[in-house]
């Protein structure tokens, strides 16, 4: 069961919103979720409406400023994970969180891979330029409420994937590689339901590797899973990852 972790010498890990609520970061799917509370925020979320909305895309920035990723700090769950690097025991971390805590942590940027992106850098949609986002604050705390490309003139973008947004194949690659890499599979605060993120759990079992799920609520992937863990991850977390 849970031994399967303690022993485990290589562990590949993919996070989810879930490790991340403890530092006040809100889900979407949640209870609290951005999307149960407002289902029209997914609009937000659109790269069709984005484009073709200056409404939208006035409202997503007003969005982007008012989340705490700029000021939330990391939690005993991402501390742990800096741990399992830390013992040499950490393949990869794919992430489908877009906050950056697991860098803000400490883990190593060369193997947090973000699978939905980053808040922390702005896409040019037009020429692909890609900037620092505190390059464009200053503009949107200035008032600029649709901030355009300053070499183009293009729409500006959280560098995070949108619905209808391809996700980037460099990181897949790298996340199927720290996955073939590692003996088990640990999931922590994902609920499992958008792939691709999801379907490295498929390769993992694929390949034979235990997987080990640590979620407050169900997944589509607990039957097969050979442990499921409902307590809350940031006490979860520090405990699975100290060998006894
Ligand atoms: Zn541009």
């Amino acid at each position: 069961m849970i031994d399967a972790l303690r022993d485990a010498g290589r562990i590949a890990v993919l996070t989810g919103a879930g490790i991340s609520t403890a530092s006040g970061i809100p889900d979407f799917r949640g209870p609290q979720g951005v999307w149960t509370k407002d289902p029209a925020a997914e609009a937000m979320f659109d790269i069709d409406e984005y484009v073709a909305s200056r409404e939208v895309r006035v409202a997503t920035w007003k969005h982007r400023l008012a989340v705490p990723a700029w000021t939330a700090e990391p939690n005993a769950g991402h501390l742990a994970l800096v741990e399992l690097e830390r013992q040499g025991r950490l393949t990869g971390l794919m992430t489908q969180n877009v906050d950056g805590l697991h860098q803000k942590a400490g883990s190593s940027p060369e193997l947090v891979h973000e699978l939905h992106g980053t808040v922390w850098y702005v896409d040019c949609l037009q020429c692909d330029r890609q900037i620092p986002l505190a390059d464009v604050l200053p503009r949107l705390e200035s008032g600029d409420e649709d901030p355009v490309c300053e070499v183009c003139g293009g729409i500006l973008k959280s560098a995070t994937v949108s619905f209808g947004q391809s996700l980037d194949r460099t990181v897949l690659e790298r996340a199927a590689a720290a996955t073939a890499e590692a003996e088990v599979f640990l999931a922590v605060g994902t609920s499992l339901q958008v792939y691709p993120a999801a379907g490295l759990c498929d390769l993992a079992l694929k390949a034979g590797k235990p997987l080990i799920i640590v979620n407050a609520q169900a997944t589509p992937y607990d039957e097969e899973a050979t442990a499921v863990v409902r307590t809350p991850i940031e006490t979860t977390l520090p405990d699975l990852v100290t060998r006894p």
